[in-house]
């Protein structure tokens, strides 16, 4: 292989880098979600980011646009002459929900709790044209409820009731919420065939790509944004028989458990998700205001995905939100974070500079944290007293500590309170004490 020395690299399309400004926002809302996640008793899992290739194919369904078109599957490669690694038939996981379905499987979560509450965030990856609000590497968050006790329909108001107080958390509020369901498995497949005579006098004016989707997969015209596609959905005349009693039923103590929440929704029949693990039970939260790509989550229950993957017949529900969708919808409202540096170290001159060195680490190593977590920063480039403070201000230190030959000489660091403009010439034996005291209690006297 020729590798062409002059080439400048580029990040690859469909990605990002998460720069470190942006970065304290993703802590901000990653932080909001474990704590709601927290009070409804969810608990972290990680899978790998990268699964066998069937895995997704058999949950997801082979029809799926997602395995038909988006998956990105790895290659092998050979690695010395004794073998390979074996890649192939791997790809990098397009969703979470068979992961966490596999793990709770393999580590036989149902032996040991009734009900498995799990929550992940990271990113996945999916082959798609990029456009604003879709990515080849995007991130979510989400949660599945498995196990033999997770046939309440609360269960399914409790998951819905979660995924809308988070998106409130992170701070949004003009989003809807779209429910609707899909029955039993009979039901389901009774829509299917409904779905297949209603459409089929109209099947010459869906989009090309619909045509096909008609014959694979026919819920997933239902999702298609093209006008032409759009008409002959809205002609679709969806009742109420084409479910039966006890779907009926269920979706009746779902929407009772919602309203007794205070969610308010609006319910929509053509909402059926392009998944095969889908049955009864499915929701969406859009926001208008992020244009054609408006969802900002999905979910539903999937009672038969965990035994169509080997595991035992248990039911669940689920949902995950895109993290990049909701930073979009957030805005303009609150991108920047409030302060990035408790401390900033700062030498006047160059033969000060060892010394603040080692206080700051002794700062550091003595913290005893209350705030949380304490920031401390150095500035290793001795210039004027104006640029560093410059430098302090565009770090937006909250305290800078400023060390020359005048505090060498009295054995002092001099504490400056950037917010008021305060400052304190403190002995250097008693600085952590006093710094202490003074980031608790922000205002030093003169
Ligand atoms: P899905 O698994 O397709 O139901 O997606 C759940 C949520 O993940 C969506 O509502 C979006 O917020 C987000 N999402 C899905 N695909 C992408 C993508 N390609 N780029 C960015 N976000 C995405």
């Amino acid at each position: 292989m020729v590798i062409d020395m002059s080439k400048k690299f580029k990040i690859p399309r469909g990605t990002s880098d998460i720069l470190p400004q942006e970065s304290l926002v993703w802590q901000d809302l990653e932080k909001k979600a474990r704590k709601i996640l927290n009070l409804y008793n969810y608990r972290e899992i990680r899978t790998p980011i990268f699964e066998e290739t069937d895995l997704f194919a058999r949950s997801m369904g082979q029809t799926s646009d997602v395995v038909q078109k988006q998956m990105l599957n790895l290659t092998s490669q050979r690695l010395d002459e004794k073998g390979h690694i074996q890649l192939s038939g791997l790809s990098l996981r397009p969703e979470n929900t068979a992961s966490v379905v596999r793990s709770y499987i393999e580590n036989s979560f149902d032996k040991k709790e009734s009900l498995s509450r799990l929550f992940y965030l990271g990113p996945m990856f999916r082959g798609e044209r990029p456009q604003k609000g879709r990515l080849r590497q995007f991130h979510q968050i989400g949660v599945e409820a498995i196990g033999p006790g997770s046939s309440s329909p609360y269960l399914d108001a409790e998951v819905i009731a979660l995924c809308v107080n988070m998106l409130k958390s992170f701070g949004l509020k003009k989003f809807e919420l779209k429910i609707n369901t899909l029955g039993t498995l009979a039901c389901k497949n009774n829509i299917h065939d409904r779905l297949i005579g209603c459409i089929e006098p109209r099947v010459d004016r869906l989009c090309d790509d619909c045509k096909e989707r008609y014959i694979r997969n026919v819920f997933r015209v239902l999702d298609c944004k093209k006008n032409s596609c759009k008409s002959v959905i809205k002609a679709i005349a969806f009742g109420k028989d084409w479910l039966d009693e006890e779907s009926l039923q269920y979706y009746e103590q779902v929407k009772t458990a919602l309203a007794e929440l205070d969610i308010s929704y609006t319910e929509d029949p053509s909402l059926v998700r392009g998944l095969d693990y889908y049955t009864h039970t499915v929701f969406e939260v859009s926001d208008a205001s992020l244009g054609s790509q408006d969802a900002l989550g999905a979910g539903g229950r999937y009672n038969h995905l965990v035994s169509q993957l080997g595991g035992p017949q248990v039911d669940a529900v689920g949902f995950a939100v895109g993290v990049e969708r909701i930073l979009l919808a957030k805005q303009g409202s609150d991108n920047e974070s409030e302060e990035d540096l408790d401390l900033y170290f700062l030498a006047i001159e160059e033969t000060c500079v060892n010394e603040i060195f080692q206080m700051a680490e002794q700062v550091r190593r003595s913290w005893k944290g209350a705030p949380e977590s304490l920031s401390v920063g150095i500035n290793y480039q001795v210039s004027s007293m104006k640029s560093q403070m410059r430098a302090a201000n565009k770090a937006r230190a909250r305290f800078v500590a400023i060390y020359g030959l005048d505090e060498k000489r009295q054995g002092k660091i001099k504490l400056k309170n950037m917010e008021t403009g305060a400052e304190q010439d403190i002995p250097k034996e008693e600085f952590i004490e006093k710094f202490n005291a003074a980031i608790i209690e922000p205002g030093i006297k003169e």
